[in-house]
């Protein structure tokens, strides 16, 4: 039996009608159904630790087949929403390919425009990677962070947890925008010839995706923003926008960022992506084409991978 925390199942129903087993998993909950399931469960229970009680049933959502160890990271945003993130692992790739509960959840958020994450629970400590690649958020100091399996169930500000921060304000001017926050990179597809010369004619609106995705991308530090669309059979698409870290390796590649739209789709198998399209600039001394190629043929080897050029403003 799959877990239940009181009415709610996280990992394959609906909250308010009868659980089906075809209904995909629950990444997202709404403000409204959120607020009437915190009501529900018990009114001492304030929302924020309603979101413990969903740690354990977004547990089973993770994919981790190298260390077998799921991790669950549930957030709140300020509009109400929750996120729950897990981690993806792998198998054939490095380890570094990972993607981490906590970035997940980040990537959640950017997915669906949620302009500041509040509070987070964690199934476990966060390590390090991602103590580090939270600074990215402007208001990081703040977000108050609970660890599950800790008896206090206290909030804790994350400026406990890292302390002596190094993030972007050590780098960057305070009015470029950080993660989470809305910008465009002004990016243009700048060269279609290749096209044919890989034997694949990238889908339209598939390029369009990786574009959109490749100006929403978080790159300040390098300037060499990216974008990623995947496809999978049934022509449901998924965009994962590049996002860097001011301390570069927790930095979050654009397939994993669409692997995660993938997962947080409802998407099964990554077998059934069929067509993806990585779109960053000419010439990027910071490249994902190598990388993103390996990452795909590995998890789906009959996907049809293209990387496609963009530039500045608008083509010359
Ligand atoms: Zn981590």
């Amino acid at each position: 039996m799959r877990p239940l925390c009181g009415r709610i199942r996280i990992d394959n129903c609906h909250v308010q009608s009868k659980p089906s087993a075809m209904d995909p998993p629950r990444f997202l909950i709404q403000a409204p159904e959120a607020r009437s399931l915190e009501l529900e469960q018990s009114s001492a229970l304030p929302l924020t630790h309603f979101l413990l009680s969903l740690v354990s049933s977004a547990l089973s959502l993770a994919r981790p087949p190298i260390s077998n160890f799921p991790v669950a990271a549930v957030g709140l945003g300020s509009s109400g929403r929750i996120f729950i993130g897990v981690n993806l692992e792998f198998p054939g790739l490095p380890l570094h390919q990972t993607v981490h509960a906590e970035q997940f959840l980040l990537t959640n958020l950017s997915l669906n425009a949620e302009p500041r994450l509040e509070y987070l629970v964690v199934s476990s400590a966060p390590c390090g990677h991602c103590r580090q690649f939270l600074q990215e958020l402007r208001h990081a100091p703040n977000i108050k962070l609970l660890i599950a399996s800790d008896e206090s169930r206290d909030f804790t500000p994350l400026s406990k947890f890292l302390s002596h921060r190094f993030g972007p304000r050590d780098l960057l001017p305070d009015e470029v925008p950080l993660l989470l926050e809305p910008r465009h990179n002004g990016l243009s597809i700048l060269d279609e010839s290749h096209d044919l010369a890989n034997g694949y004619i990238a889908n339209e609106e598939l390029k369009r995706a990786a574009l959109e995705a490749a100006n929403k991308s978080h790159a300040p530090y390098s300037g060499f923003p990216s974008g990623v669309a995947l496809m999978d059979a049934g022509g449901k698409i998924y965009q994962g926008s590049y996002m860097e870290s001011a301390a570069f390796n927790p930095s979050m590649g654009p397939v994993q960022a669409a692997l995660v739209a993938f997962v947080a789709g409802g998407g099964g198998k990554y077998e059934a992506i069929v067509a993806a399209v990585l779109v960053e600039k000419k010439g990027a001394t910071v490249k994902q084409e190598g990388t993103a190629r390996l990452l795909i043929q590995s998890i789906a080897p009959k996907c049809q991978f293209r990387a496609v050029l963009c530039c500045s403003g608008a083509p010359h």
